[in-house]
């Protein structure tokens, strides 16, 4: 026996009906969609053609705003890279991030600010949210870009991302957000955002990893001033050389027509399980990491005082699969940046782990949970 996997923050499993779609694309369409001197090409770019329509249908945009890349880091990097040369040419060198992104906007950000760029960190609330009126007193004429998450990806907190788009509307400030954890889940918040620039994955939501895409809003016909970071074949209308790898987008494609059908009943699913987790809760001593009334219904990010997140994770994991934080920093073994911005102390954070799930998940051994939290304080672990 497996223990029942709690991690859908870090990765989702693959919707069968998802891998289906994309197996035909394996097995018995080998066409590259630039090929356009015969069918398999043809039925190629069909394919990508689709996909690129459902994406673009789930975020209310024209199927010419979605460039595909690998995923929500290379549309994060590049969002920032591609508005370097802009920036530098219209002088404005002041970039406005929240202090809880994750690791693929703070370490471009931080190349940036090493090249020139003034990038200035939005504080959180303890609640783990940005307050609109921190960003608008940090406005300036030569502010380039503001970008802001759409969800966190440790707390599953959401970003006021609409207030921050009205803030900005007519002050020529382009907006970015990092929606790796809201594509298919928030749907209505992220179609009303009103960004520039919306990066989105499609391994958070059912789909296949290594594909994502960056969404490049029109304005008056015109894109943001982008500059690809990979030059080659001009794919993605020159913004994203390199053979577009067909049965990954038709993946996304089909993790976005699912999600627009299916959102609604995913949360609802998900909401029951956060009233079991939080019943099961009341159990033992806790306290819930992030304002409640913001957090998306599939994450819970809970701090046992006195227990060892690293033991409780040891203790259950033949029972349970959840994590410390992001996947991407857990390699690193660093206090949780998210948390430290939420003004909580280091003892507070070692003893603070993140479940997150999805429908998948319809049996959770929560007594184990229990028996080990109890067993731990115990313990003094
Ligand atoms: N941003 C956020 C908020 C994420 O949670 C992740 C995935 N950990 C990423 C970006 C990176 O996405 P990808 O794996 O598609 O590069």
């Amino acid at each position: 026996m497996r223990p029942v996997y709690l991690d859908y923050n870090a990765t989702t499993p693959v919707d069968p009906r998802i891998l289906e779609a994309m197996s035909r694309y394996y097995e018995q369409e080998p066409g590259n969609a630039g090929s356009r001197t015969h069918v398999y090409g043809q039925a190629a770019e069909a394919a990508v053609a689709l996909a690129r329509k459902r994406v673009a249908r789930l975020l209310d945009a024209d199927p010419e705003e979605i460039v595909f890349t690998s995923g929500a880091t290379e549309s994060n990097n590049t969002a920032f890279f591609g508005l370097e040369a802009y920036g530098r040419t219209e002088g404005r060198l002041h970039i406005l991030a929240s202090a809880i992104e994750h690791a693929s906007v703070l370490d471009p950000l931080r190349v940036l600010r090493g090249r020139g760029f003034e990038v200035e960190l939005v504080p959180v609330t303890p609640g783990g949210y940005v307050q609109p009126d921190e960003v608008a007193r940090r406005l300036r004429p030569d502010t380039l870009l503001v970008s802001l998450m759409h969800a966190n990806n440790e707390t599953g907190v959401r970003q006021p991302i609409r207030d921050v788009a009205s803030l900005l509307s007519g002050t020529g400030v382009l907006l970015h957000t990092d929606a790796a954890q809201t594509f298919g889940k928030d749907v209505e918040d992220l179609r009303a955002a009103g960004c520039d620039l919306i990066s989105i994955s499609a391994h958070k939501t059912y789909g296949p990893k290594g594909v994502g895409a960056l969404y490049v809003r029109r304005h008056h016909g015109r894109r943001p001033p982008l500059s690809p970071l990979l030059y080659g074949g001009g794919q993605e209308w020159g913004l994203r050389s390199g053979t577009v790898p067909v049965p990954l987008v038709v993946g996304l494609g089909m993790a976005a027509e699912l999600a627009r059908t299916e959102h609604l009943s995913r949360r609802k699913a998900d909401h029951a399980v956060r009233l079991a987790f939080l019943k099961t809760l009341e159990r033992v001593d806790h306290t819930i990491n992030g304002e409640p009334d913001r957090t998306q219904p599939h994450v819970l990010n809970v701090c046992f005082p006195g227990v060892d997140g690293e033991a409780l994770m040891l203790a259950l994991r033949d029972s349970l699969a959840f994590s410390n934080g992001a996947a991407c920093s857990a390699a690193r073994y660093t206090r949780s940046h998210v948390l430290q911005a939420m003004g909580l102390d280091d003892d507070h954070i070692a003893s603070s782990v993140r479940f997150s799930w999805g429908p998948g998940v319809v049996s959770i051994p929560f007594d184990d949970l229990i028996e080990a939290v109890r067993s731990l304080r115990g313990s003094g672990l």
